[in-house]
């Protein structure tokens, strides 16, 4: 049982920490900071929060642990604002979508990394944004990233790790750098894929009958275009160095599809799509419904 969670920046993804810790009675008080008053009413509306501050000392007085969920592009300031607030015996994580960058905002931010900190990143998510689309079982059966560092003490990653397996999470640990390979090419390209196809169509002067005949597939394959574009701008500039590797491997490989299909060349098409095939098919019986 945490006897204090204090949440740095509570939307979805802070929101649901709390309802899925508090019915889970793993939590005895949560307090959140946010910078509008009105964020924190609504969560204290939904019953996600105990107190709410805009005043970070205040949010964060008392904690045993320290989550800090507010936009990557925002973890900067947030790790400077912080760092006076910090007591050594102050369970420190995040929940940002990149870890690298994190773990530079906050050694720049707080010097020698505090052996409270773990670094966290849960795969779980919707397109939508903001505490009122926070839901209890959003961390049920899906799986949680932590990269704990060489400072990070045992006893905070098993306090980071118990928490989120109390949401009904699975959680792997991984090393910074490889998270931020694995989920640039797992998260960051589909995403990146689905934003240039849909404004691709968009942009087309037949746009209206395009979407208006699209099929499920269409669908299917561009849901995460609606996700929140400052997050995901956020991400492209934490993450550059990764997608750029992953997106540079793509367009290459798109390239040789283009060819083919100007060359008619049907051993390439049909090997592609049946390599393609296979590795879905093993993928989803592997896999499906297990993550995000
Ligand atoms: P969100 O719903 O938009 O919530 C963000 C929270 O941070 C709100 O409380 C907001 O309240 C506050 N905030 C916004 N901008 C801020 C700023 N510049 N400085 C300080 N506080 C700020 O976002 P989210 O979807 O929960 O995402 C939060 C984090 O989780 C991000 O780091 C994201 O990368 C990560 N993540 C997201 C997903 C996903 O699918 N959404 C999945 C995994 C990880 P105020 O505006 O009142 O300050």
């Amino acid at each position: 049982m945490i006897q204090q969670l204090s949440i740095i920046g509570i939307g979805l993804i802070g929101g649901s920490l709390a309802l899925a810790l508090k019915q889970a009675g793993a939590v005895a008080r949560v307090t959140a900071y946010a910078r509008r008053q009105e964020t924190l009413d609504q969560a204290l509306a939904l019953g996600a929060i105990d107190y709410g501050s805009t005043d970070l000392g205040e949010a964060m007085a008392g904690a045993e642990v320290v989550v800090v969920a507010t936009p990557v592009g925002a973890m900067p300031a947030m790790f400077e604002q912080l760092a006076p607030h910090l007591t050594d015996d102050m369970v420190l994580t995040d929940v940002g979508s990149t870890k690298g960058s994190v773990v530079r905002a906050a050694s720049m931010a707080i010097g020698q990394l505090p052996v409270g900190f773990v670094p966290g990143h849960p795969i779980a998510g919707t397109e939508q944004n903001g505490v009122g689309a926070a839901f209890a079982d959003l961390y049920k059966n899906r799986r949680i990233i932590l990269t704990p560092l060489q400072s990070s003490h045992p006893d905070a990653i098993a306090t980071v790790r118990q928490m989120w397996e109390a949401c009904g999470a699975e959680v792997v640990e991984m090393g910074v750098e490889h998270h931020d390979e694995v989920l640039a090419a797992t998260s960051h390209l589909p995403h990146m894929l689905a934003y240039a196809l849909v404004d691709t169509l968009a942009r087309m002067d037949e746009s209206e009958e395009i979407f208006e005949f699209a099929a499920g597939g269409f669908r299917d394959f561009t849901r995460i275009a609606s996700s929140n574009p400052a997050m995901w701008h956020d991400i492209c500039v934490a993450n550059r160095e990764a997608m750029l590797s992953v997106l540079n491997r793509f367009s290459e490989d798109l390239a040789q599809l283009t060819a083919a299909i100007e060359a008619g060349n049907s051993d390439y098409l049909l090997q592609t799509f049946t390599r393609a095939k296979g590795a879905r098919d093993r993928f989803a019986e592997k896999f499906e419904d297990s993550n995000t």
